[in-house]
């Protein structure tokens, strides 16, 4: 929570303490140089034991309760019937105040399920950013997800505090040239994953909503980082300031005919669920849930996972917990952006992104900047982030290289899991490797599968520059850091 300083500055302090801890270790720059090669210069194919920070994700990285860690040793494993799930039933309806609820495994497997039931060959699904697992199962159903983002969201260095607003104009033309008929549902993200966790504003949220309830267009939620996009509104939102972070998540939440989420993120456990006040969508959707997942009552999750999230579920709705990364990451952008380096603004809900194209403005786009960076920043600190740029992309059938618009280093902060030291040290890190950037020279691949090359994908240094980069540093901190 940011709590402001006799000196005027503003601190992010931990509002909770460490109770239960894992030991994590720092391996000296030979052994990251050494981790580096064998993993072909892709921080995925990293293994955790030589990484210091996992940086890579917030998703199912997130510290637990003790509170939820409690529930799940009263976890009631019964296969239909379990009162785990009647727990997270009661937890969703206060939350969100639906009274239908589906269990699932995980996110992507309510997308499936919404995608089985209600895209159908040759609809639209607008948006306002997609999400990997939701444009890939609205796909596979036939559809095409169509982003109908503003002209602010895809500019980094910017003030907008909504990026992740829908363009209402593009949204009014995509009813007029579809026809709301061959629109599956309009989905709104909160907050946007893809973008840097980027929010909405409520203002948007409900216009759309308003235009699409007058087209008769299904309205669709994904809340997998709700507390944040609540906790953004709250923040940045004129008439929201004295509003509580479960007020407002539940206005955002009656708007909707459906819900679902991840519950890796805000949730901070494992599974997920869809959730809506309207039967004929539940009818729609129950019968495939013993098919897909499991029965009704449990969904594809444990039973202890369910009883953490029927906990997790509440706690995301407190001030303390869904400000608990948004600060740190505004803390990381801000202690970064006073010191020349050029990160993504304003600060998102889930990582800190730097901008590669702007941190390496000599190295060419064919030498993938973003995840050279991404494979420098772990060689001078052992933090390890996530490229999102032209590796995540697919070249055209022809071999050609897509480049992506952005060129992104993101690294993530999952929630109470860090502490300011150890973004003190990134910082510190990150600085030092502007002042060496020069030594940077781009990456090649050298096993390059055909689909989703940036998970399995190996490439190696131009010139050896991993090796040059790690001697630099040794000669400014010795061996062993
Ligand atoms: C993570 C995520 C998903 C997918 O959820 P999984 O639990 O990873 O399957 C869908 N939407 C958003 C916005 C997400 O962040």
């Amino acid at each position: 929570m940011n709590i402001k300083l006799s000196n005027g500055k503003v601190l992010p302090v931990e509002m909770h303490k460490i109770k239960i801890i894992q030991q994590t270790r720092l391996p000296s720059a030979d052994e990251r140089l050494k981790a580096m090669e064998e993993a072909g210069y892709n921080t995925f194919l990293l293994r955790t034991r030589n990484v210091f920070l996992d940086m890579l994700t917030d998703s199912g990285t997130n510290a637990m309760s003790d509170n939820q860690l409690g529930a799940m040793m009263v976890a009631d494993d019964a296969y239909a019937g379990s009162e785990s799930f009647y727990k997270l039933e009661d937890s969703v309806r206060d939350v969100f105040g639906t009274q239908y609820l589906l269990p699932v495994h995980q996110g992507r497997a309510a997308e499936h399920l919404l995608a089985k039931v209600l895209v159908k060959p040759g609809d639209v699904v607008p948006m306002n950013y997609h999400f990997t697992t939701t444009k890939a199962h609205f796909t596979l159903a036939g559809g095409t997800v169509l982003e109908i983002f503003t002209d602010e969201a895809l500019k980094t260095d910017s003030k907008e505090p909504f990026k992740g607003n829908i363009d209402e104009n593009k949204f009014l033309d995509v009813i007029k040239t579809y026809g709301p008929e061959h629109i599956s549902f309009v989905r709104m993200e909160a907050t946007t994953n893809l973008l840097g966790g980027q929010p909405f504003s409520m203002a948007n949220y409900k216009r759309i909503k308003e235009i699409a309830a007058e087209n008769k267009v299904k309205f669709v939620l994904d809340a997998s980082l709700i507390s944040e996009q609540a906790y953004f509104i709250k923040q940045r939102e004129p008439g929201y300031e004295n509003r509580s972070v479960a007020e407002i998540i539940r206005e955002l939440a009656d708007l909707a005919d459906i819900v679902y989420l991840s519950g890796r993120k805000s949730c901070a456990v494992r599974g997920g669920f869809i959730a809506t006040n309207t039967k004929e969508i539940y009818d729609l959707i129950l019968p495939w849930l013993p098919v897909y997942e499991g029965f009704a009552t449990y969904g594809g999750m444990s039973t202890k996972e369910i009883e953490a999230m029927a906990v997790g579920v509440r706690e995301m709705t407190q001030y303390s917990v869904a400000s608990s990364s948004a600060d740190m990451i505004q803390y990381f952008a801000e202690r970064l952006k006073e010191r020349g380096i050029p990160v993504v603004t304003p600060p998102g809900g889930l990582a800190c992104h730097i901008d590669a194209t702007r941190f390496l403005p000599d190295l060419s786009p064919d030498k993938y900047i973003a995840g050279s960076l991404a494979a420098a920043v772990y060689l001078v600190s052992g933090a390890r982030g996530m490229e999102r740029g032209t590796v995540s992309e697919q070249r055209e059938p022809d071999g050609t290289e897509v480049f992506s618009n952005l060129e992104l280093l993101r690294l993530a902060v999952p929630r109470r899991t860090y502490t300011i030291s150890q973004i003190d040290y990134v910082v510190d890190r990150v600085c030092w490797l502007l002042s060496h950037r020069d030594l940077i020279k781009g990456l090649i691949f050298y096993e390059e599968p055909p689909i989703l090359r940036f998970f399995f994908g190996k490439m190696r240094a131009i010139d050896n520059w991993g090796a040059n980069l790690v001697e630099a540093f040794k000669k400014d901190f010795g061996p062993d850091l």
